[in-house]
């Protein structure tokens, strides 16, 4: 098995090569650790290697990382979250990246501490498994979220198909970012919404030629699993 650090320095060429192809910086990209399936021992030898950011999809591994590593990492939480499970881990999250309904709106709202800075999730793809507001429905849906003031729409997230299908790729990628601009372009006080968070282990190149500003990469980075 590699090294994080050794995984970490090819995928930190990807994405400054990815990054100079589409004329953008490098340090505009944040890279998240996806630390799901790996132990502790693991989590911690990505964040002696250098990252900062680390991503869980569900609470109860998203509590143990976070109990073991504490305020050396930013904390992204990635997965889907249950309405009634919202109270066991809302105010130790400092991004949620799958905001996909407004049940779920009301109660980060009740239970939220903080601000909670959120990402919409987004079927773009339009896969029946995947969660996330329709593409059609995305204005609508932020424009609904100004009801909730602990809620602040940083930006968009999807999650690309499983497919090494480059075009199909490009084009998810690229309707999350015209999505992105259009909600941006509202200039909406509770969503500035100039973040993109896509592209995983097997897209995140493509995901940054398209604009990504958040990758989330698990088993290239601290995988095989
Ligand atoms: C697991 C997961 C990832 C990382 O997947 P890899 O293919 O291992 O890089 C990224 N985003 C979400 C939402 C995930 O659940």
């Amino acid at each position: 098995m590699n090294t994080v650090q050794q995984n970490l320095k090819l995928i930190r060429e990807d994405i400054s090569s990815a990054a100079a192809k589409s004329g953008r910086k490098t340090e505009d990209i944040t890279l998240l650790a996806v630390t799901k399936y790996v132990t502790i021992e693991r989590t911690k030898e990505a964040v002696d290697a250098g990252i900062v950011d680390l991503g869980e999809n569900r609470i109860e591994g998203f509590l143990e990382k976070q109990a073991a590593i504490g305020d050396e990492a930013i904390w992204h939480f990635i997965g889907s979250l249950q309405s009634r499970k919202v109270k066991e881990v809302i105010n130790q999250v400092d991004y949620l990246h799958a905001l996909d309904r407004l049940s779920l709106a009301k109660e980060i709202q009740k239970r939220a501490a903080k601000k909670i800075k959120c990402f919409v999730q987004v079927n773009v793809s339009a896969e029946a498994t995947k969660s996330g507001v329709s593409p059609a429905e995305t204005l609508a849906f932020i424009q609904e979220l100004a009801a909730y003031p602990a809620i602040e729409v940083v930006g968009l997230m999807t999650m690309a198909p499983n497919t090494q299908d480059e075009d199909v790729l490009r084009s998810v990628f690229s309707g999350l970012r015209q999505l992105r601009d259009e909600a941006a372009a509202q200039n909406m006080s509770h969503a500035p919404c100039t973040l993109l968070s896509m592209g995983m282990s097997n897209d995140y190149k493509i995901a940054i030629e398209e604009g990504a500003t958040h990758v989330r990469v698990g088993s290239a980075l601290v995988g095989p699993y």
